[in-house]
């Protein structure tokens, strides 16, 4: 699995751009590419990162807050821009459908019933079990103010879990056990805030679920520039997993 941070910045940041996820896996000479979340300041790096309009297979969609689903009336419209012809799959919590083709028309009534290619929509709930896009996904509640799913993708013995937004629960606790990579929201390091997780309480989580490598995103932009020592001193005193900062456009390979 090659992973690509597109964007690792909060809601607000005016550096960073919105989290998000390039996810590419391999199947019989195939390449599978996913987007996980897409919000409203993503589209601009993701066309950097794939100028192509037919790559991208799957989008998952955390939760329906701005900064995790608005770059979608961009995106899609781009690739009909691009010509795109071959569908594009939507991957969510039940209901996504709904909201994302109403943000859509809402954005670009005209373009909605001329798209020139199928948006699919794939509903994941906790507790199933979807084959799409080359990975086996399943999906657990997080403790967000929005109705948040941390989702699991694996292939081929490999696996990498992404939070969305929100506090851990038991729930996506047992979703991430034994995962070569998690994804965790950090909103704050270590004060803490209603609906998100924090630096410490993202390293225990990590320790408790067994995962190989920690990657902290969406950290709260004065937080992240003013005490970025205070984070990485955290991370370097982690010694039993990786713990790392990722910037836009890191890649990584597991
Ligand atoms: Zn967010
Ligand atoms: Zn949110």
């Amino acid at each position: 699995m090659k992973i690509k941070f597109i964007g690792v910045g909060e809601a607000f940041d005016e550096e960073l751009p919105n989290t998000s996820i390039q996810v590419v896996v391999e199947e019989s000479g195939i390449e599978h590419c996913i987007l996980l979340d897409c919000g409203f300041t993503v589209p601009p790096c993701f066309w950097k990162s794939c100028p192509d309009a037919e790559s991208l297979d799957a989008i998952w969609i955390s939760h329906f807050h701005g900064d995790h689903f608005f770059g979608l009336p961009a995106l899609f419209t781009r690739f009909r821009e691009m010509n795109r012809r071959k569908p594009l799959l939507i991957i969510g919590q039940q209901g996504a459908a709904q909201t994302v083709t109403q943000t859509f028309r809402l954005a670009y009534p005209s373009t909605v019933d001329k798209l020139g290619y199928e948006l699919r929509f794939v509903s994941l709930e906790p507790g199933e079990v979807v084959s799409a896009a080359g990975v086996v996904w399943r999906s657990a509640l997080n403790g967000h103010s929005r109705r948040d799913l941390a989702v699991r993708m694996e292939k081929g013995g490999k696996s990498v879990f992404y939070s969305g937004d929100g506090l851990w629960t038991d729930e996506t606790l047992s979703l991430a056990r034994g995962a070569d990579l998690a994804i965790h929201e950090a909103f704050r390091i270590d004060a803490e805030f209603p609906g998100h997780a924090t630096v410490s309480n993202c390293i225990d989580f990590a320790r408790k679920a067994n995962v190989r490598r920690l990657a902290l995103v969406h950290i709260e932009r004065n937080e992240r520039r003013l005490r970025r020592g205070d984070i990485l001193r955290m991370a370097a005193e982690v010694s039993d997993l990786e713990v790392f900062l990722p910037e836009p456009g890191d890649e990584i390979l597991i």
